[in-house]
């Protein structure tokens, strides 16, 4: 079976709508990075999470493809604080019970976190997908408008059983 990395934030929660105009309201410069990791370190994360949306169906998608068995499904996800750890992996939990979920410090590559050579890594963000391609893994983008920026694009998570058959990328 092969590993499957699922991104969490804008893949399967769109969390970033709800902390960019929160962050916009605090006057913070969304290109001060210093100042955008502060305001995540601080954030009531459980709170953020139930005023934020899924997105197309994640969590039942990420469940048909645990139990297609074409997989080791996994949640690797960019973490500021410990509270955003403990809060994504409790709201997981309640829905889904077979699934890994890795918390990675934002500091570190997710390419450093785990084996990323032969795996697949679906995430919304190119930087994370150039790292974890030249750590030898396979990287696919999420975009919900199809647009992969260089990257094969899946708008549903399930849009990766097209593109792996025979346990092969086609
Ligand atoms: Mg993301």
């Amino acid at each position: 079976m092969r590993n499957l990395y699922i991104d969490f934030d804008g893949v399967i929660m769109d969390t970033i709508t709800n902390s960019y105009k929160m962050i916009k309201e605090l006057g913070i410069d969304l290109n001060d990075s210093e100042k955008v990791i502060a305001f995540y370190k601080e954030l009531n994360w459980e709170k953020l999470l139930n005023e934020s949306l899924e997105i197309h169906d994640a969590f039942d998608e990420i469940d048909k493809l645990i139990k297609s068995g074409k997989f080791h499904v996994n949640i690797l996800t960019h973490v500021t604080s410990l509270n955003e750890a403990e809060a994504k992996i409790n709201f997981v939990r309640q829905k889904l019970q077979e699934i890994s979920i890795i918390t990675v410090p934002k500091s570190i590559d997710k390419a450093r976190m785990v084996q990323a050579k032969n795996s697949i890594l679906i995430d919304d963000y190119i930087g994370n997908l150039e790292k974890w391609k030249a750590a030898g893994g396979i990287g696919v983008r999420f975009s919900t408008k199809l647009n992969g920026k260089g990257f094969q694009a899946i708008a549903y998570l399930n849009q990766i059983i097209e593109l792996v058959k025979d346990g092969e990328m086609v």
